[in-house]
């Protein structure tokens, strides 16, 4: 299935400022906006947002449920927030969704670019829909993924939510861009009267560290909350790991929160803890915090560095000692800085301005192949008309490929 060139042209002239027709492709599991847990489906509800906002056609694929300004398309009878990663529901709402893409297209109504912060099904049959892919990076470069990116990241163009991220992609992986993720702080209730707690928030993943937010919490005789859902496999680590400390007093679990209840658990706390050992490629929960003036003490692994601004809007310490030290120099930190801090590198309106510009270098390479299409369908009708066997390099060529 392939844009055909009269398409490409038409969408390139748009490309110029004209408003675009996206396809934006969320995963499965979790409604847009998401009602608690859901880091990847608030960002696509602001994303739509601010895409709409600017004039573009939406459509968002997404769980059912789902609400927003952009019109909906549900592919699947549910959501499956307990079968997170099964290949059963990945494969058929991204299949699904890649039909009905292409559905529009043969209607006439094609879509200029696809947007999709799915997963790896789609990034690895990009190459079989008929608008070329954008796809961000929401997940970490791993040894599991990198060679995944490394055997399909040319299929789409990818976007990085980090700094860090797009300098430690694997070799071979081109990423062309860093958009971060959105947050709207006028969502968030700014708050300077704190109350005596310590917060972690997050999946029950011991690289996530809520063990040792109870250490640092312990060791600085604060009281810590943890809010979070246990996902499918965290079971073990919650029960050995996190259940032994929670008394109700010095450590309380309050489970998976949403709502106004997340957003006071936020705004309340003395400070947010994020003692994470891997290569965070954003974190949400950071920036939710410090957009409630909230101060964040993180080890600054993967964007925790480039977020937290070491005496600004939170402290960069190595261990738990020294996040247990740091509670204690929190009077140096001013809320409204902590909050201006990502106000300004973080508004909607800049990321819905970040992707424009890439969907426009998407769209604009994926024409680029165009010529050299014209040229292939003609070697394959010469082709044919010799032998009457189609040459299996031109067969497979995709027009949609981006050139780099
Ligand atoms: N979250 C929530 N309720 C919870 C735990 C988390 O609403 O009980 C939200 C949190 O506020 C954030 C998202 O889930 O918006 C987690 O995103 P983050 O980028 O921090 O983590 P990841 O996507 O790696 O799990």
């Amino acid at each position: 299935m392939t844009s055909s060139p009269d398409h490409m042209l038409r969408t390139v002239s748009h490309v110029e400022g004209g408003p675009l027709r996206v396809a934006v492709l969320a995963p499965p599991w979790i409604t847009v906006p998401p009602p608690g847990y859901g880091g990847i489906e608030a960002v696509v509800a602001l994303l739509c947002e601010g895409l709409v906002a600017k004039g573009h056609d939406v459509t968002l694929f997404a769980a059912p449920g789902s609400r927003s300004v952009a019109e909906v398309c549900s592919p699947l009878e549910d959501t499956h927030a307990d079968q997170i990663g099964s290949s059963l529901y990945e494969s058929d709402h991204v299949a699904a969704s890649y039909d009905a893409i292409d559905r529009a297209g043969v209607e006439g109504r094609p879509f200029d670019v696809l947007h999709d912060h799915s997963g790896y099904t789609a990034v690895a049959m990009a190459d079989r829909v008929s608008a070329p892919v954008v796809h961000t990076v929401h997940g970490p470069f791993n040894k599991e993924t990198k060679p995944f990116y490394q055997r399909h990241g040319h299929k789409v163009r990818l976007v990085a939510i980090s700094r860090y991220q797009l300098e430690h992609a694997p070799a071979g992986v081109r990423v062309g861009d860093v958009v971060p993720n959105p947050i709207l702080a006028q969502d968030w209730p700014f708050e300077t009267d704190k109350d005596d707690y310590l917060l972690w928030m997050g999946r029950m993943d011991p690289a996530k560290g809520a063990q040792r937010a109870i250490a640092a919490a312990l060791a600085a005789g604060t009281r810590l909350v943890l809010a979070g859902p246990v996902q499918p496999g965290q079971e073990e680590y919650f029960r050995n790991e996190i259940e032994p400390h929670v008394d109700g007093r010095k450590v309380m679990f309050v489970g998976e929160v949403g709502g106004v209840h997340r957003k006071q658990l936020f705004a309340r706390a003395k400070a947010f803890l994020m003692p994470i050992r891997w290569p965070e490629p954003f974190g949400m929960v950071m920036v939710e915090a410090l957009a409630c003036g909230t101060p964040v003490i993180a080890f600054p692994e993967g964007a925790a560095s480039e977020i937290v601004i070491d005496g600004e809007n939170g402290f960069h310490v190595a261990d738990e000692a020294a996040m247990a030290e740091a509670t204690r120099r929190l009077d140096a930190i001013d809320p409204a800085r902590c909050r201006e801090s990502v106000a300004s590198r973080y508004d909607p309106a800049v990321v819905a301005d970040g992707y424009e510009a890439v969907y426009s270098r998407a769209i604009r390479a994926a024409a680029r192949r165009i010529p050299r299409l014209a040229i292939n369908r003609q070697s394959l009708t010469r082709a044919d008309d010799r032998s009457g066997r189609v040459p299996h390099r031109v067969a497979r060529a995709s027009p949609l490929q981006p050139t780099r």
